[in-house]
């Protein structure tokens, strides 16, 4: 059961930001894995990313709690604004945050010394990737989508589904 110490549940959340544009098996990698730490993992689906979007917010949402349907522990959310403000609003205090190479974490250890700026007790947690899916980022699978390769290694089923339905629009 849920008790409190200091000024936080005791039930561990991950807040788990990104684009998700769309959801790929490295992303679905990183928050499975998360919940074996973490009670509960809020995917927070960005609707103010500065890249060009193919999917809706709404679309991505869609998207991955279809993808989490059966696991208790994942609630999507979409999410605007500040990361500190969704995080604190959320009760958590933990970013989890997924890392391929070396230029992803340049990125996120300076986004995550941004953020405790503004949150100090903010905590991050940056969980390497398979190796099998360190290749992957929603742009280059974008990429391959769009001349008419297979995105079947690297794609759930779902988003498969969805992607082939936005082109046949
Ligand atoms: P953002 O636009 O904020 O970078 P993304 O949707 O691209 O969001 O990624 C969300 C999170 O998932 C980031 O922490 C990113 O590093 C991580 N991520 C993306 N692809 C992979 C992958 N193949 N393996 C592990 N983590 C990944």
């Amino acid at each position: 059961m849920p008790v409190k110490s200091g000024n936080y549940s005791m039930e561990k959340i991950a807040v788990c930001p990104g684009s998700f544009d769309p959801p790929t098996k490295g992303h679905i990698n990183i928050i499975e894995r998360a919940l074996a730490i973490f009670d509960k993992v809020i995917v927070a689906v960005g609707e103010n990313t500065t890249k060009d979007a193919t999917f809706t917010p709404n679309e991505r949402v869609e998207m991955l709690k279809e993808i989490f349907k059966d696991c208790k522990g994942v609630e999507v959310q979409k999410f605007d604004g500040l990361l500190v403000d969704f995080v604190r609003k959320h009760g958590g205090h933990t970013v989890l945050r997924g890392i391929r190479n070396m230029t992803d974490y340049e990125y996120e250890h300076q986004m995550a010394l941004a953020n405790k700026t503004l949150f100090p007790e903010l905590e991050f947690i940056f969980m390497i990737t398979e190796g099998k899916f360190a290749h992957l980022s929603s742009s280059i699978i974008k990429e391959v989508l769009q001349f008419g390769g297979s995105g079947a290694g690297m794609l759930h089923p779902i988003v498969e589904k969805k992607w082939k339905e936005k082109l046949g629009k």
